[in-house]
């Protein structure tokens, strides 16, 4: 069983903060990501648990021990731990199953085990018939399935993956991306993953902790983290929302055309709320009798602009109603096409607008 515990993690540079007191706690085999924009502090984070980065302040906790205490720092090399970089990093005069039996061979373990070990992971990454074969003799896909394989070969507590899918196309990627979700579910290690993509993200993680600025702003699995965004941030960045202000009072929420019950008895004051585009729906007004909408919210509206995605529409709504209220945007099936300016009723539901 493996735990891996991030305790008030700091990391300056002189009087620049890259990493500012994050914490967590990653179960025995799970799949967390890292997840925010350039420069925010997710590889310095890895760094610190791989230990070619030392913390200013915080504790890296493994197995209940403290690896990164001045005291008694865990040297890389003695983390048990596998790192990937973006860059595959194998080495080119040896050969796919040389690199793969390499870390192996430095644990001075017999050849036949070895042997054995390589043939098995190989096996999993589907490079059994390319054991021969040298790196230059591979596609990047070939060379990145490599490097996964001999960071799985020897057995380690945690994988930590920088960006590992970044500098494949975009096919690769995905297929890529499905093999290091097969390989975790077969192997089951504890693996921390770095990346600025949230499809990405999404498509592979337990959960995903989205970090801006240096700070986790939240902590979830995708799922919950799409759909409850706590931060104006975690909104934003997990896939496309609409940003509506508000003021909640006497257990209401007031947006600027409409209002609901508040969410909790959370007290008074602003609120910013999250509607994602697809729980907006519309239908047609042009003299049909309003919807029903019960527990919903119904307004009256005109389509703005409109944007034809193959899949979807992607509609810039105007409210009819005093003041104007708060543009909204609603993502349709490819079936429903409104023009621009047609009249349409929006419905939401209470439930998908998130305070
Ligand atoms: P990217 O996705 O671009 O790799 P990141 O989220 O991994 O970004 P980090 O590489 O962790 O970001 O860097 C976090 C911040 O710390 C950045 O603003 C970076 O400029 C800064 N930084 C990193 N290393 C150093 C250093 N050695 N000295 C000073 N500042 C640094």
């Amino acid at each position: 069983m493996t735990t891996l515990s991030l305790d008030g993690l700091s990391k300056a540079y002189g009087t620049f903060t890259a990493v500012h007191r994050i914490s967590l706690t990653l179960r025995d085999g799970e799949f967390v990501s890292l997840l925010g924009p350039s420069g925010c502090g997710k590889t310095t984070t890895l760094r610190m648990i791989a230990g070619f980065i030392v913390p200013t302040e915080g504790r890296i906790v493994l197995d209940g021990r403290d690896i990164s205490t001045p005291a008694g720092v865990v040297p890389p090399e003695r983390r048990g731990m596998s790192m990937i970089f973006q860059s595959y990093a194998i080495w080119p005069n040896m050969t796919v199953a040389q690199n793969v039996g390499f870390g192996l061979k430095m644990q001075k373990l017999p050849a036949a085990t070895v042997r054995e070990r390589v043939g098995e992971v190989l096996d999993v990454v589907k490079l059994g018939h390319l054991a021969g074969r040298y790196p230059a003799e591979l596609s990047g896909g070939q060379q990145q399935r490599v490097a996964l394989a001999r960071a799985v070969a020897v057995q380690p507590k945690v994988m930590l993956l920088d960006e590992p899918l970044s500098n494949l196309d975009a096919n690769l990627r995905e297929d890529m991306r499905s093999e290091i979700k097969r390989m975790h579910t077969e192997f089951g290690i504890t693996t921390v993953y770095v990346t600025h993509d949230q499809s990405e993200a999404m498509a592979i993680s337990d959960r995903i902790a989205v970090m801006s600025a240096g700070r986790i702003e939240q902590v979830a699995p995708p799922y919950e983290l799409y759909a409850r965004p706590r931060t104006r941030f975690a909104a934003e960045f997990i896939g496309r929302t609409n940003l509506v202000e508000g003021q909640r009072s006497d257990g209401r929420v007031h947006f600027s055309a409409f209002s609901v019950d508040a969410d909790a008895a959370d007290g008074e004051g602003q609120v910013l709320a999250s509607i994602r585009p697809q729980n907006v729906r519309l239908t047609p007004r042009n003299g049909a009798a309003a919807p029903r909408a019960d527990g919903q919210v119904l307004l009256a509206a005109r389509v703005g602009e409109r944007t034809f995605l193959g899949e979807r529409w992607d509609y810039a709504l105007r409210l009819e109603c005093e003041g104007g209220g708060p543009p909204l945007r609603a993502a349709a099936p490819a079936e429903q096409v409104f023009d621009v300016d047609a009249p349409v009723w929006i419905t939401i539901d209470r439930d998908s607008i998130v305070e």
